[in-house]
């Protein structure tokens, strides 16, 4: 079995960063974990990771605002982002597209529908015109 590609989770409560963390890697994928903001920004210039899954509620600083410090460095603004956030709101939506989030997931999260969105970011392109 090949190697699936890694995946950063950063979100700072432990309950569940363990029920995404233990789904992803149940289903094959290597996980980093990280608890803030601030390190789940130095831990995508570190690890290059091939989606990043970002709590937007955060203390120290925000999910939206680790991902706009994502999306505006060169060396990781292509990795795509979803944005895990606490109530399906219009305005998180928006937030999420101005910050250039990728998707979008409005928990609670079923775990299996963390495992699809990453499935669906990470596969190759549809043939165009085939
Ligand atoms: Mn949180």
């Amino acid at each position: 079995m090949t190697e699936k590609p890694l995946v950063l989770l950063v979100e700072d409560n432990a309950d569940n960063r363990v029920i995404y963390s233990t789904i992803l890697r149940h289903v094959g994928y290597p996980v980093a974990e990280a608890g803030t903001g601030d390190e789940g920004v130095r831990m995508a210039r570190e690890l290059l990771p091939a989606i990043i899954l970002m709590d937007v509620a955060m203390p120290g600083i925000s999910g939206w605002e680790a991902t706009r410090q994502i999306k505006a460095d060169p060396s990781t603004a292509h990795i795509p982002v979803v944005a895990l956030t606490a109530h399906a709101m219009a305005e998180d939506r928006r937030t999420a597209e101005e910050v250039g989030c990728d998707g979008y997931l409005a928990k609670p999260i079923e775990p299996r529908r963390v495992v699809d969105e990453v499935a669906r970011l990470l596969a190759p392109p549809e043939p165009v015109g085939a």
